[in-house]
């Protein structure tokens, strides 16, 4: 099979924990991080029968070296509160990659300006980080919206580019 069509995988939980109010991060130990490009996203299966789709999640980032997939999702219903009560050796099936990505190349010799907000916010990462890492664009400014002051991954963003911050209740930023 081709190393970069989509297939469904038996996954690895790699570690998990809570971020924000309500939002997980989890690393997953899968072969599909070598074909994950910024801006696709994986469909995680639940353990319930009863629902029969898998969630779509979006990839936050892709640690190629180490075979591993990085999502960060916040608890909607049933699917995703279960998700959030998997431990570290938890298998779950997963499908990806899916989607066509963002077009990173467009960013070649351009002041680049990432825009999300909430749960938006997780695939910026990877975006930014394979922005920064083709060194190709001329700057990169990344403008994050947030509920509140749970900055969620805002840290890591300012890695690759100038953050600017603005929250619903105006606790950090304008
Ligand atoms: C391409 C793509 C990428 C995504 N990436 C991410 C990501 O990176 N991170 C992330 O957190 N999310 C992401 N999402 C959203 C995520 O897929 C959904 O939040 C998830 O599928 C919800 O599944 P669930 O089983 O937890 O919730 P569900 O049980 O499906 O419920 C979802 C919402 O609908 C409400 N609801 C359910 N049933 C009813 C009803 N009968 N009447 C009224 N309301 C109802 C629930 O209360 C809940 O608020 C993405 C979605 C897409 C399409």
């Amino acid at each position: 099979m081709s190393t970069d069509s989509k297939r469904k995988e038996k996954a690895v939980v790699y570690k998990q924990q809570q971020i924000a109010t309500g939002i997980y991060d989890m690393w997953i130990d899968t072969s599909l991080a070598q074909q994950a490009k910024a801006g696709q996203f994986i469909s995680v299966y639940t353990q319930d029968k009863s629902a029969l789709l898998p969630r779509p999640i979006s990839i936050c980032e892709a640690d190629k070296v180490n075979n591993r997939l990085r999502i960060v999702y916040r608890i909607a219903g049933k699917g995703t509160d279960e998700f959030s009560h998997y431990k570290a050796g938890h298998k779950i099936d997963i499908l990806g990659t899916l989607g066509n990505g963002f077009p990173v190349d467009r960013a070649a010799g351009k002041k680049v300006c990432l825009m999300g907000g909430g749960i938006g916010i997780p695939p910026m990462l990877q975006l930014a980080k394979s922005i920064k890492e083709s060194g190709n664009a001329a700057s990169i400014d990344i403008v994050v919206g947030y509920r509140n002051n749970e900055l969620f991954l805002s840290q890591e963003l300012a890695e690759y580019g100038n953050v600017h911050i603005a929250t619903e209740d105006g606790s950090v930023g304008s």
